[in-house]
C-alpha cells in the first residue's frame, strides 16, 4: 500500500485543494442499477494536481454507484475544459506548426478500449474516444478521420487554439529550437516555458467502482512543440492505459517515446499479475525504462500510477516532484514527491 505519510505535502497542495471536503455517501446508499453484487470500496487516482478537481467530478458518478467507466469519462473532461491548462484539451499548446492535436484513450471492465490520435478541432477527444469505443469495430482513429469520425457524431468543430497558447507558441519560435522538450520536475533539468509553465502533462485516470470494476481513461495535448503528426503514449492501449480488470489498471505521464518502447502501462499491469504491488510494479517500470535508456532517463520526467483489485495504489517516477490525486469515500488527498528514481 503506498506510504500516505511519506508523500502529502500540505504546504504545496493550496488552499483551495485542502478546502475541498471528502465526498461522501451521506444520503446516498449505493444503487445496484447493474444487477452486479456490490463488492468494492469506490476510488478514483489520476495523474498530477489537475487531478483533484477531476477526481471530484468522476466522484459524483461513483457516490451514486455509478459505472467506473462513466466515473473516468466525466472525471478527465474537467481538465480537457480547462483553459488554463495547456497540457489537455481544448487550451493545449500546439505543435510546431501550430496545430494543437489531442491523444486519448478509454478502457473499460470488459476489456473494451477505444482511443483517438492527433486528433484537432475537437474539445473532448476522450467522449470521442469512447464513442469508438463503443459505435464501430476499431480501436483506434486518428488525424483527419478521427475528426471526421466526431464531426459526423454530433461533435462539434472548435479553434483550439487560445490566444494565451498562441503567444507562448510563438515566443517558443523565436528560438528556432527545433527540438521538443520535456520538463521534469527535477529542477537540475527543468525546462522553463514563458510563465512557467508545463510542457508536458497528461491526465491519466484510474477508477474502481461499488461494483469492484476497473476502468480508465488518459488524455493529453502531448508535448508541446512536438512534430506534426507524433503521437505519444497516451492513446497507445497498453502504454499509456491497461484496464484488466481480473487484476488491476495502470496508466503514465511524461516522455510517451519512453513509455512506448516499454509498453509501460501494460507492464504494470503484468507486475501486478506476478504479486507486485501497484507501487512496486510501477517502480519496476520505472527502472526498465532507465535501464534501456539510462543516458536519456536522467534528464526526462516518467511517472506510473496503478491501482489493483484491492483498490491499493502506487506511483514511482523517474524524478522527484511526480504528484497524483486519490479520492474515495474518506479523503480527498493529493500526494506529492513520491518516491522516484532521482
Ligand atoms: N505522455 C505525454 C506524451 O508524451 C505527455 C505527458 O504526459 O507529459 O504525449
Amino acid at each position: 500500500m503506498y506510504n500516505r505519510r511519506k508523500f502529502i505535502k500540505a504546504s504545496a497542495l493550496g488552499a483551495s485543494v485542502l478546502a475541498v471536503s471528502a465526498p461522501g455517501f451521506a444520503n446516498n446508499p449505493l444503487s445496484n442499477d447493474n444487477h452486479a453484487p456490490i463488492t468494492g470500496k469506490p476510488i478514483v487516482i489520476s495523474t498530477w494536481d489537475f487531478g483533484v478537481a477531476a477526481n471530484q467530478e468522476a466522484w459524483k458518478t461513483l457516490a451514486k454507484g455509478g459505472r467506473a467507466l462513466d466515473a473516468v469519462e466525466a472525471g478527465v473532461k474537467i481538465p480537457e475544459a480547462d483553459m488554463h491548462n495547456h497540457s489537455v484539451g481544448r487550451a493545449g499548446y500546439p505543435d510546431r506548426d501550430g496545430h494543437v492535436t489531442l491523444d486519448a484513450c478509454i478502457m473499460d471492465e470488459f476489456g473494451n478500449c477505444g482511443a483517438v490520435a492527433a486528433i484537432e478541432n475537437i474539445a473532448h477527444p476522450i467522449s470521442v474516444a469512447r464513442m469508438v469505443m463503443e459505435k464501430t469495430p476499431h480501436i483506434m482513429l486518428a488525424g483527419d478521420g478521427a475528426t471526421q469520425f466526431a464531426i459526423e457524431h454530433g461533435f462539434k468543430k472548435e479553434k483550439l487554439l487560445t490566444s494565451e497558447s498562441e503567444k507562448a507558441w510563438k515566443e517558443w519560435l523565436k528560438g528556432k529550437k527545433y527540438k521538443p522538450v520535456i520538463n521534469t520536475e527535477n529542477k537540475l533539468y527543468k525546462t522553463e516555458l514563458p510563465g512557467g509553465k508545463t510542457n508536458h502533462d497528461t491526465i491519466g485516470m484510474l477508477a474502481m467502482d461499488a461494483h469492484g470494476n476497473l476502468s480508465g481513461a488518459c488524455t493529453t495535448s502531448g508535448m508541446a512543440w512536438k512534430l506534426h503528426g507524433r503521437v505519444g503514449d497516451s492513446p497507445i492501449i497498453g502504454a499509456g492505459l491497461y484496464v484488466d480488470n481480473e487484476i488491476g489498471a495502470a496508466t503514465s505521464t511524461g516522455v510517451g517515446e519512453e513509455v512506448i518502447r516499454n509498453v509501460g502501462s501494460f507492464l504494470v499491469v503484468e507486475l501486478m499479475r506476478h504479486g507486485y504491488s501497484p507501487q512496486d510494479a510501477c517502480k519496476e517500470a520505472i527502472n526498465r525504462i532507465i535501464k534501456k535508456k539510462p543516458q536519456t532517463a536522467k534528464e526526462i520526467q516518467v511517472g506510473f500510477l496503478a491501482i489493483n483489485k484491492k483498490g491499493e495504489y502506487g506511483a514511482y517516477a523517474i524524478q522527484k516532484g511526480f504528484s497524483f490525486a486519490v479520492c474515495d469515500a474518506k479523503k480527498q488527498d493529493l500526494l506529492i514527491d513520491g518516491p522516484s528514481f532521482y
